[in-house]
């Protein structure tokens, strides 16, 4: 059978020179005559593995050296919990500006005073809304942002200034995609499976002097200092995903890096919105400066129609479209991952479906 295009909102499509890799390595991992997902952790074979991926995300993501680069499990969502035990003293200040920006606040209030400062959810978040300095509590601990809101297809096109509060971001669908001073940041987290690589493997980028704050009942494998000291290896990393997210993140250097497929992005997306905006049949709810894009979402503003598409693009082999349940639809997932000629492939098919179907 032959590959489709994969518009998954995540886990999503991995680059095929990466899966060619690992295909070759599969069984015997150069000399090693097994398998990456075979070797012990602490090997010196995979030592190197894992160190080889440590530095190319230093590299890609041009991380200062005053920040660690943790490589943990538990997802963007087990960090929704990790970050208020490792930061939260006083209060903390959130912006809601989707469903993972409202379900990171409600998590950290478990542990803590929890500030929403801005809010979108009235308007089931079809921007984002201002987040200013004046805004914050002057001794708030942090500020949470999500960069890139996955579900509503949303955006921050500045990144906000917070004056001295640490800026913590969830990058989980946009991390790797444009350019980004990591020096703006206090913490920068991401779920693999979007932009990354496979699912299992969780980024945190976090500032020196912000570890070693944790609570005393943070529980161990969540402390960023304990972690940061053991080299992210308390206990068993995902040895497997990280070896698959190192050989992604040095297809992204081959290619030019996050500046050369920034470009690229940014043309993926503007061929998808300029069809939209273009159409008698599709429209996207989003405010146009806050368009994200990572993630696509479209609406035909018939639920019959929308289903139509949604089958008739899986039998062009145009996959996972269908939009979240929260938004409806379609969503087009479009990270680095996706090459542009699966994006023209579908502008092609929606132009078809206009001509058949508006
Ligand atoms: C997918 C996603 C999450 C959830 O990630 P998990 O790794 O599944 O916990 C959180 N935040 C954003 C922005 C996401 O896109």
């Amino acid at each position: 059978m032959e590959r489709v295009y994969n518009f998954a909102a995540g886990p999503a499509a991995l680059p095929l020179p990466v899966l060619e890799t690992a295909q070759k390595e599969m069984l015997c991992y150069g000399s090693t005559g097994m398998s990456v997902m075979e070797m012990s952790h602490r090997s010196k074979m995979y030592l190197e593995i894992f160190d080889r991926a440590q530095q190319a995300f230093r590299r890609v993501m041009n991380v200062p050296d005053q920040y660690k680069v943790l490589f943990l499990q538990g997802g963007a969502t087990g960090q929704f919990a990790a970050i208020p035990l490792n930061l939260l003293k006083t209060r903390a200040d959130y912006a809601d500006t989707g469903n993972f920006a409202h379900g990171a606040m409600v998590e950290a209030q478990k542990y803590g005073e929890v500030r929403c400062v801005t809010s979108s959810r009235e308007d089931n978040y079809t921007f984002i809304p201002a987040l200013d300095k004046d805004m914050l509590s002057p001794d708030a601990d942090y500020v949470h942002i999500t960069t890139n809101n996955t579900i509503f297809g949303t955006r921050y096109s500045a990144i906000p200034d917070t004056g001295s509060v640490p800026l913590v971001a969830d990058m989980s669908s946009n991390i790797l995609s444009e350019k980004v001073d990591v020096s703006r940041f206090g913490v920068i987290y991401a779920g693999a499976q979007k932009n990354i690589g496979p699912a299992g493997l969780t980024v945190v980028v976090v500032r020196e002097d912000l570890l070693g704050h944790a609570r005393k009942d943070c529980p161990k494998i969540f402390d960023w200092q304990k972690q940061a000291d053991a080299d992210s290896m308390l206990n068993t990393p995902s040895c497997y995903p990280i070896y698959i997210a190192g050989l992604c993140f040095e297809w992204l250097e081959s290619l030019g890096g996050v500046e050369a497929i920034e470009e690229v992005n940014k043309e993926k997306a503007a061929l998808l919105y300029d069809l939209i905006d273009n159409s008698r049949l599709y429209k996207n709810a989003v405010r146009p400066d806050c368009r994200s894009r990572m993630n696509v979402p479209f609406v035909t503003g018939d639920a019959d129609k929308d289903a139509l598409f949604v089958k008739e693009a899986a039998k062009a082999g145009l996959v996972n479209i269908k939009g979240h349940r929260l938004v409806g639809g379609m969503r087009a997932s479009i990270y680095n991952a996706m090459p542009i000629e699966g994006v023209k492939a579908l502008c092609e098919f929606m132009k078809k479906f206009e001509a058949e179907n508006a």
